[in-house]
């Protein structure tokens, strides 16, 4: 039982943000601030300044989201463009559990004919499974999970509270089944600790078993607090790597010859040894046109 009490409440004055770019999709929606999961390298943790707290694993919902979805997509002037579901953190919190948003939030959108990109690293969208498939049939859903190791003791401490990268696998394998659109994030890849070859190769062949539409790499990307966040979780868990990391990472970005030597020794030659497409944007042309 998930204690919602532990949940704080706010409301939202609209359930949309419209983003800058258009494609692949023109705006977001997140439930939630904050994030249970807790992963070391989150780049959402900015996110919570806005709200002057420092626990980024404390989670507040928007209780009035699914009212404010309704009247947003029944709206004339909505269009029906892709809506990115969970861009800045994940609709499958623990909380959900109890809250029950999503299945409210997939109603609107198939009564709105609303295309939509899920992105989770929790097998509770297994849950939804019916609507997610109701909604595949009569528009574009992508459903896509970051699995970043199979190494269990590596990945409970990089992203604690997700599920297993296992478990991420059925998941996707099961998504499979429906009209939905599938892919696989291998991202962040964090240098020194998840970029062996055999890392990549275990999650190719993950990805070739679950028979995913695609696979996206990247590698990992600092800045602002989450810089601070994931150096301190380096120093205390990963000693060893800590300096070779730092000098990796002077700027945001990991050094270019560090990611070209990466990208075409083990990540391009792997994912084409397996045959698994880097394109998610076929299947969203395909049903949106
Ligand atoms: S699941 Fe996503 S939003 Fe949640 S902590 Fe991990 S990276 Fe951040």
């Amino acid at each position: 039982m998930v204690d919602t009490n532990s949940c704080q409440k706010i409301s939202c004055s609209s359930a949309l943000n419209r983003l800058k770019r258009k494609i692949p999709y023109g705006w977001d929606l997140n439930i939630y601030r904050g994030c249970s999961h807790n992963c070391s390298y989150c780049y959402a943790r900015y996110s919570h300044d806005y709200l002057g707290e420092d626990d980024f694993t404390k989670v507040f919902v928007k209780t009035n989201i699914v009212e404010q979805l309704d009247k947003e997509l029944s709206s004339p002037s909505w269009k029906r463009e892709v809506i990115n579901i969970g861009g800045v953190t994940d609709s499958y919190q623990k909380i959900e559990e109890e809250m029950l948003i999503m299945p409210d939030i997939l109603k609107l959108l198939i009564k709105y004919k609303t295309p939509a990109i899920i992105s989770t690293k929790s097998h509770l969208i297994l849950r939804d499974f019916d609507l997610i498939a109701q909604l595949a049939e009569i528009t574009y859903v992508n459903v896509a999970s970051t699995i970043t190791t199979m190494d269990e003791s590596v990945r409970l401490k990089i992203e604690p509270n997700a599920s297993s990268a296992a478990d991420r696998f059925i998941m996707l394998k099961e998504f499979r089944k429906t009209n939905a659109s599938v892919g696989l994030h291998v991202m962040p890849i964090i240098p020194l600790l998840t970029d062996s070859k055999e890392n990549i190769e275990t999650l190719c062949a993950g990805a070739k078993r679950a028979d995913v539409h695609y696979m996206l790499p990247g590698v990992l990307y600092l800045r602002g607090v989450t810089r601070k966040h994931f150096f301190d979780f380096i120093n205390r868990e990963y000693p060893d790597i800590y300096d070779k990391l730092r000098e990796l990472y002077k700027g945001g970005g990991a050094d270019k010859s560090y990611k070209e030597a990466l990208y075409s020794k083990v990540v391009n030659p792997l994912r084409e040894r397996y045959g698994i497409p880097s394109s998610y944007m076929k299947a969203m042309k395909e049903k949106l046109k």
